[in-house]
């Protein structure tokens, strides 16, 4: 895990500056010859979660950028005249020929229609460039109307490319999800190969997880403590230790760095905030089973409004919570988003496969929002990964849903990073190292 962390740490510490986001307000834009406030966004009735998504978050944008609010229909209702059509809707105008390869989006004007489609995860794309590079540079004018005549009439694929710099980042953390919880996940209801981040750039990478209680040989495998310490501070540490080295040193985690540079914060989990995963973004303590020092310590980060958003047991809400804080941190010019889903390790502890298929399909969906949020957002970069397996859980597909539990603990099976956004390219390169204190 060490060389992952430390590229994470490495990403996040070069990429945290500051950008100006163009907030507008007044302004109006003419697209087609009629105010883009007067169009009515379109998806299909009964459309993929990609799709819904992604024209959920154009309409934020629109929002946020230009202070208009778009109302969205379903191509169930008749058509009005001037329309901005998301997805394969049943309008002539959505339909086109053109094929798309990874990574490409469809933006174009059809009479007065615009129509934005995309391969895959990247319709977000092609809804976010219509602000993003269409709007917004011609907003910095100052001008209270303006034209955008750079929408091309012609279905030709655009090749969708994040933001020179990442100014942001959300860090999604799957307790326990290996890479075998990914595939059970997807063989009973996210669809084979349908775990959004298999669409991400980076999708093949894997991580070590051991803590250096398994290096010093004194534990078989990492807890999430560790694991949580290690991720989010970039220092493999004693299993059980919150956000503190073997020597009872306090370790600076990723939250309060970026909060230290002027960022907002927000730390999003279906545990309760006590739990080690959480804790490990929050708290500094030798034992994550002292709850009560734990949850002091939340309490004073919260009564000191040091984090913008912070919310626990959310469960079965963690899109709509995911959705809330997003929204909240966006309101700044820079922010961290750790995101975690704890049930997939809770349900593999107790071999229950239906709790970690549901847990998987819920990370997912949280994940799908959050992909659409990037394609829209492109300064912010995505990372999905876990804390460890747990379960040993093996593919033996003559069984129910396709997989058995071989143990009830955590292992040292790998797990999978799935990553997007400007600087999560160097996850696919030549590991940076960083020493490992020992107490050897
Ligand atoms: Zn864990």
């Amino acid at each position: 895990m060490k060389k992952i962390i430390s590229l994470l740490m490495a990403i996040i510490l070069l990429t945290f500056c500051f950008g100006l986001v163009s907030c507008g307000g007044g302004q109006k834009i003419i697209v087609n010859g009629e105010n883009l406030a007067e169009y009515t966004v379109v998806i299909p009735k009964d459309c993929d979660k990609i799709t819904e998504y992604a024209a959920e978050n154009f309409v934020f944008l629109v929002n946020e950028v230009l202070g208009i609010t778009l109302t969205t229909v379903t191509d169930e209702a008749s058509a009005v005249k001037y329309e901005i059509l998301i997805g394969e809707t049943n309008r002539e105008e959505s339909k086109t020929d053109t094929e798309l390869k990874d990574g490409e989006y469809l933006l174009f004007t059809s009479g007065t229609k615009i129509v934005m489609k995309g391969y895959g995860i990247y319709v977000g794309g092609a809804c976010g460039d219509f602000v993003n590079k269409h709007i917004k540079p011609m907003l910095e004018d100052g001008k209270s109307k303006i034209k955008i005549n750079s929408l091309s009439g012609e279905p030709a694929p655009h090749k969708f490319t994040f933001a020179d710099k990442a100014t942001s980042v959300i860090f999604m953390i799957g307790d326990g999800m290996g890479n075998y919880h990914v595939e059970m996940g997807e063989r009973n209801g996210i669809g084979m190969n349908q775990f959004i981040g298999r669409s991400f750039p980076i999708n093949k990478v894997q991580c070590k997880t051991a803590s250096l209680s398994v290096l010093n040989g004194d534990e078989g495998c990492t807890d999430s403590a560790a694991a949580a310490t290690a991720l989010s501070t970039g220092y493999k540490t004693l299993n059980e230790h919150i956000g503190i080295d073997l020597n009872g040193n306090t370790l600076l985690n990723v939250r309060e760095l970026a909060r230290s540079k002027g960022a907002k914060t927000a730390v999003l989990t279906t545990d309760v905030l006590t739990g080690a995963t959480p804790s490990g973004y929050l708290c500094h303590h030798t034992s994550r089973y002292d709850t009560e020092i734990l949850q002091n310590q939340i309490d004073t980060i919260i009564s000191n409004n040091e984090i913008d958003y912070i919310k626990g047991s959310v469960e079965d809400n963690l899109t709509v919570e995911t959705k809330a804080a997003l929204r909240t941190v966006s309101s700044g010019d820079s922010f961290f988003v750790m995101i975690e889903e704890a049930y997939i390790d809770k349900y593999s502890h107790d071999h229950n496969h239906e709790g970690v298929i549901h847990a998987m399909k819920r990370f997912n969906d949280a994940a799908t929002y959050a992909t659409e949020y990037v394609l829209c957002h492109p300064d912010v970069a995505l990372i999905i990964t876990a804390d460890h397996e747990t379960g040993a859980l093996v593919r033996n597909l003559g069984l129910d849903f396709g997989y058995a539990f071989s143990g009830y603990n955590h292992t040292n099976y790998t797990v999978p990073v799935f990553a997007m956004g400007t600087g999560t390219e160097v996850l696919n390169k030549k590991p940076l190292t960083i020493p490992i204190l020992r107490n050897s």
